[in-house]
C-alpha cells in the first residue's frame, strides 16, 4: 500500500491504471478504523482493480469542537488496518490541502439534509460532508464510492448529490456492521466508559423493539415507537430523535403502509450515537418494492 498526501500525488498514482480501464473504487473514511470501515473495503477490493481510502477528519461537517478535538486519530494504526484489507492507495491529506487560504466553495443538498442529522448538528454539518465528498470524487474520480448505511441519511444525500449534479461516480451502500450485542460499530464507541458502552447496546434494540411493534401488526408510527422509547428511558437515554421516515424523503411517516426508516440518535455519555434498520413491511395488495438502501431505496 502507498500513502499519498496531496492531491496531485494521488492523480499522478491513478493515471496509468485510469489510462488503462481498470476500475477504481474509493471508500472516504475519517480514520479510526474498525470492521466497518473494514466491511466497505472488503467490499470495494472485491469489486474493484485499484482500492483507495480517503482518511481525513473533515474540520468542516464537525459542529462541535470539542467533537473534533476528541474525534480518535491514529494513522499508524490505520494504514495497518488498511494495507490488510487491501488498500492500494491511502489518500491522507492535510487540512491544509484539502481548504487552502481563499477556500471559499460550498456544495449544499437541499431537503434531505434538513430533518434528523442536519435539524441536530445544523446545516453546516451536512454542507462540510457534501462539499468534501464532491472534492473527493473530483481528486479520485473513482468509478464506484462506498458508503455505510450506519450512516443512512448521509448515504442518501450522497446518492441525490451524486445524481443532482451527474456525477459520474456509482454510489454503493454496505450493511451496518454490529457488536455482539447489537451496538452499531462506529468511532466515537472507544470514548465510552464501561457503564456508557452497556446502555448503548440499548439504541439497537430500541429499533428492533420498534420493529417488533411494526411486525406484530401496528401501523401507527407513535404507537410503533413506544416500546422503543421504553427501551432508552430504561437505559436512562433521552434520544435527540427516534423517527419512522421515508427512505426516498426521510420525512417522518403518518402511517405505516410500505417499507420504513427507524432512525434513532442519542447522546451516552460523551458520545453521541446513531443508529438505523430498514423495516419492511409488504404493501396491502401488493409485494412490496425492494427498499434495499444498496438498490431501490434511491431518492
Ligand atoms: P466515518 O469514518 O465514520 O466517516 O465512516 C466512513 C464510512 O464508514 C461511512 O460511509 C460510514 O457510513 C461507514 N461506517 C461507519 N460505521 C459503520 C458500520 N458500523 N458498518 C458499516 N459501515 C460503517
Amino acid at each position: 500500500m502507498n500513502t499519498v498526501r496531496t492531491v496531485a500525488e494521488v492523480r499522478a498514482a491513478l493515471a496509468e491504471p485510469r489510462r488503462a480501464g481498470r476500475s477504481i473504487g474509493l471508500v472516504p473514511t475519517m480514520g479510526a478504523l474498525h470492521e466497518g470501515h473494514l466491511s466497505l473495503i472488503r467490499r470495494a477490493r472485491s469489486e474493484c482493480a485499484v482500492v483507495v481510502m480517503s482518511l481525513f477528519v473533515n474540520p468542516t461537517q464537525f459542529n462541535e469542537a470539542g467533537d473534533l478535538a476528541a474525534y480518535p486519530r491514529d494513522e499508524h494504526r490505520d494504514a495497518q488496518l488498511a494495507a490488510a484489507a487491501g488498500v492500494d492507495y491511502l489518500f491522507a491529506p492535510a487540512p491544509d490541502d484539502v481548504y487552502p487560504p481563499g477556500f471559499a466553495t460550498t456544495v449544499a443538498v437541499a431537503h434531505l439534509t434538513e430533518p434528523l442529522e442536519g435539524a441536530h448538528r445544523g446545516r453546516a454539518h451536512f454542507d462540510g460532508v457534501t462539499t468534501v465528498v464532491t472534492k473527493l470524487f473530483n481528486i479520485v474520480s473513482p468509478d464506484v464510492a462506498y458508503f455505510g448505511q450506519k450512516d443512512a441519511q448521509q448515504a442518501i444525500v450522497v446518492r441525490r448529490l451524486v445524481a443532482d449534479l451527474n456525477m459520474a461516480v456509482r454510489i454503493e451502500i454496505c450493511p451496518t456492521v454490529r457488536e455482539a450485542d447489537g451496538l452499531a460499530l462506529s468511532s466515537r464507541n472507544v470514548l465510552l466508559s464501561a457503564a456508557d458502552r452497556t446502555r448503548a447496546a440499548s439504541l439497537h434494540r430500541t429499533l428492533q423493539a420498534v420493529q417488533h411493534a411494526v411486525a406484530r401488526g401496528e401501523r401507527d408510527p407513535s404507537a410503533a415507537k413506544a416500546p422503543g422509547l421504553a427501551e432508552l428511558t430504561a437505559a436512562d437515554i433521552e434520544p435527540d430523535y427516534l423517527e419512522l421516515v421515508a427512505i426516498e424523503t426521510l420525512a417522518p411517516v403518518d402511517r405505516i403502509d410500505g417499507d420504513v426508516l427507524a432512525v434513532v440518535a442519542a447522546r451516552v455519555g460523551p458520545a453521541r450515537l446513531i443508529d438505523n434498520e430498514i423495516i419492511r413491511v409488504a404493501r396491502p395488495g401488493g409485494a412490496a418494492p425492494g427498499t434495499e438502501l444498496s438498490e431501490n431505496g434511491r431518492p
